[in-house]
């Protein structure tokens, strides 16, 4: 779950990252009254989970609450990369002397955490790492060790930190480590991270994304979820308990076992290069019990995906056995009517394969085709989907 600024800041806040104060408001007036509070200059910011706000035009400068009410005007409504802007973070604004740059990340590729700093922040970190990498260092940490204060030192040293600046850079260092691992977080990035005229540090900008497989951990997090900011089909799966993540293909996928879906994607992306680049619509585990409403449900979330063209249900028999998906199936089309209205291409293996096939056989559905193995399968599948993409259907 990725969250917004606002909230991001709150979590520093009760870390000990130095963030300023700030209040999230929705409407213009609402604004110009927080303004008027905060009192001097504020920052009318943007609340959407995206970065570029800035040069979106979604943060500004106001020197009174008047103009604070007329940034807030302009900036809520605003479309920020598709994501429209419904709140607003008015904050107090701060004098900059240098703006910095620091996070912390699971680095999937080589297995461990990364620390990542650099005093050319405030700019897009992309563009810093594309075209001065060496501005932008990189300091793997242990996920036991952590962040010690030696560790903290020799991150802010590798990335030449100014010497006035050291001490009190390495303390956010360690504080935003302290964020990291007790929120459960994959990621925590601060961008700027500024250092003001009287040489205090803040944090100006906070993005976290929090692991929701450690949500068990954190009751509190779930009041941070926003319903309105997710994906609508994810978010019906997950009311439905199915582990449904959302793709951007063309071939809805559902199949029993994480592994086995995770190469059945694997397959039809291959499989749909032949076919003008159809790929996984989705990912869908129905789990081992996949009995006819499960399989129901599963149909149903993706035939609901205007983006999907065919269907691949690849099903493994094993405790749940190839005759009672067969059976599933075959219900859960009859339980849909009307609102399943394309292609299903099936692959059953595993036990007791010969009769689910006969299942699924006799039943003779206009809309399915069965097919032996996952790889011819999943050539159908991207064929029938390239069909109907082809004509814009
Ligand atoms: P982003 O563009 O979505 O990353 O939004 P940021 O919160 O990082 O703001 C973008 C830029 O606006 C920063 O890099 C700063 O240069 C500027 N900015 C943000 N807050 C302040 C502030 O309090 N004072 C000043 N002078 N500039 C600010
Ligand atoms: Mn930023």
């Amino acid at each position: 779950m990725d969250l917004y600024e606002y909230q991001a800041r709150d979590l520093f806040g009760a870390h000990g990252v130095p963030v300023l104060p700030g209040r999230v408001v929705t409407t213009s007036e609402q604004a110009r009254v927080a303004a008027a509070e905060l009192g001097g200059t504020v920052v009318v910011k943007a609340q959407v989970k995206t970065g570029g706000r800035g040069k979106a035009g979604g943060v500004q400068l106001a020197d009174t609450p008047q103009e604070a009410q007329r940034k807030a005007a302009a900036i809520l409504g605003m479309d920020i990369k598709g994501h429209t802007v419904h709140r607003v973070l008015v904050t107090p604004a701060s004098d900059i002397v240098e703006e910095y740059y620091l996070s912390f990340i699971l680095d999937r590729t080589h297995r461990t955490f990364l620390a990542m700093a650099s005093v050319q922040g405030g700019m897009d970190i992309e563009e810093v790492a594309a075209t001065a990498p060496e501005a932008l260092a990189k300091v793997p940490v242990d996920p036991v060790a952590g962040v010690d204060a030696r560790r903290a030192a020799e991150i802010v040293q590798a990335a030449g930190f100014p010497a006035e600046v050291a001490q009190p850079v390495a303390d956010v260092v360690r504080r935003l480590w302290d964020v990291f691992v007790a929120e459960d977080a994959t990621l925590v990035e601060v961008n700027p991270l500024v250092r003001d005229p009287q040489g205090s540090i803040i944090a100006l900008d906070g993005k976290v994304t929090l692991d929701d497989n450690a949500g068990f951990r954190h009751p509190d997090h779930a009041e941070l979820a926003d319903p309105a900011g997710q994906d609508p089909l994810e978010a019906r799966a997950k009311a439905r308990n199915l582990n449904y993540v959302k793709l951007d293909g063309q071939v809805g996928i559902i199949g029993n076992g994480a592994g086995l879906v995770m190469s059945t994607l694997d397959v039809v992306a291959y499989a749909g290069q032949a076919h003008g680049g159809m790929k996984p619509a989705n990912f869908l585990d129905i789990g081992g019990g996949a009995n006819a409403q499960v399989m129901a449900d599963g149909l149903d979330i993706i035939l609901g995906d205007p983006d999907v063209h065919a269907v691949f249900v690849n099903v493994f028999g094993g405790i749940t056995a190839c005759d009672q998906v067969a059976t599933g199936i075959v219900q859960a089309l009859s339980i849909l009517g009307d609102a399943a209205a394309k292609p299903l291409v099936v692959r059953l293996d595993g036990n007791n394969v010969a009769e689910g096939r006969r299942i699924l056989a006799r039943a003779a559905h206009p809309l399915v085709t069965m097919v032996d193995t996952m790889d011819a399968a999943a050539d159908k599948a991207a064929e029938l989907a390239a069909l109907t993409f082809a004509k814009g259907a």
